[in-house]
């Protein structure tokens, strides 16, 4: 198939090119896709988006009428398609149904041990000469309690690194996840979950349901100092009430390799614009945060899944074979 390969950096070319077997013919183009652009659609009948593409209705409808009728989507979240719009333009989605959830989950406790110890403001003491440890004290993670929010393969596969750890751990889930049960996860109501654990992390997909999951209410149950991690999509933080929570001195430390509004920042060089989104630049501003740029999937085995699956999806569509990364937006 011909394929358009849209927010396309470097890497996407590497991998998806090494992946591809010849039988589809790859266009890498660094713009993202969005109602203005979606003329570059124009002769493709395969997209293969990033999360960084807007896929609402009006571009869903261009690119239709443009004869577009795929989108591999190169993430597992598709909270970003207009399913219904997708369904009623007779564009099929399909996505990676899972690549590492490793990849996520180490990058989760990088951000746990990086606030809790601080190594952040380490690095840069070292440099400038400065070996004092004053303010650098953390605390042990063995006996402490971690709150897992969604307890999926992801989910799962931080559980299994905190029980390693020595943690208790409490989950929060519509469904049980039987490998949890097994790590010794708790199954508990989410006010409990909020209330008990030390340190919070995110694994639940957004969904209309799960948007500003965390909000006020939600953190003035957390313990004072309490730890919150998110890698998994922004909106699930109201983060007006975040800046909030931070500004209190009630949340001790916030890991975020998600923002709410961060169509308009990541996966770009910004270094000489002006940032003109406030919210962003306060986060900025603590000392108890850490911010990165949707980066926790980003490992040569993740790229390498992704880039096969795509490629998989990509051979099943045309093949007319059914395959379980199709995305249906009900169930
Ligand atoms: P998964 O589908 O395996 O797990 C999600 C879990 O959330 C499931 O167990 C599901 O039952 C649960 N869930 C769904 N709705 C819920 C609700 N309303 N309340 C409670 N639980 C609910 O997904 P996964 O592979 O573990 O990925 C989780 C999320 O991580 C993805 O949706 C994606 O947004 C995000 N992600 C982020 C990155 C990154 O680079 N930062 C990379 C991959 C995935």
């Amino acid at each position: 198939m011909r394929c358009l390969v849209t927010s396309a950096r470097p890497y996407d070319e590497q991998f998806l090119s090494a992946a591809n077997h010849g039988r589809h013919e790859l266009v890498f183009v660094e713009t993202a896709l969005s109602a203005d652009t979606a003329f570059i659609a124009q002769g493709y009948p395969a997209i293969c988006p990033f999360v960084d593409d807007t896929l609402d209705a009006k571009t869903l409808e261009t690119i239709a009428r443009l004869g577009t009728k795929l989108l591999v989507l190169r993430s597992t979240g598709f909270n970003h398609v207009d399913m219904p719009a997708a369904e009623k333009y007779g564009i099929t989605v399909m996505r990676v149904r899972d690549y590492s959830p490793y990849a996520v989950a180490e990058y989760a406790v990088g951000l746990m041990l990086t606030l809790n110890r601080h190594l952040h403001k380490a690095y840069n003491r070292v440099r400038d000469g400065n070996f004092l440890l004053d303010g650098l004290l953390g605390f042990d993670m063995h006996g402490k309690t971690v709150g897992i929010i969604g307890t999926g393969k992801i989910g799962q596969a931080l559980a299994r690194i905190l029980h390693g750890m020595g943690c208790h751990l409490l989950g929060y889930d519509t469904v049980a996840n039987p490998a949890c049960l097994e790590l010794g996860v708790a199954y508990v109501p989410l006010e409990e979950l909020l209330v008990k654990s030390q340190i919070v992390s995110l694994h639940v997909p957004l969904l209309p349901e799960t948007r500003h999951l965390m909000n006020a209410e939600r953190f003035a149950l957390m313990p004072d100092g309490a730890m919150l991690i998110n890698t998994s999509r922004g909106p699930l933080i109201d983060t007006t009430a975040l800046i909030a929570a931070l500004k209190s001195r009630h949340l001790g430390a916030v890991g975020l390799d998600v923002y709410e509004e961060e169509a308009e920042l990541y996966f770009k060089d910004h270094c000489d614009d002006i940032i003109c989104d406030d919210s962003f630049e306060r986060l900025l501003t603590f000392p108890n945060v850490i911010i990165t740029g949707h980066q926790a999937f980003f490992t040569s085995e993740a790229l390498t899944t992704i880039a096969r699956t795509t490629i998989q999806n990509l051979d099943d569509y045309s093949d007319g074979k059914d395959n379980p990364n199709c995305v249906r937006s009900k169930g």
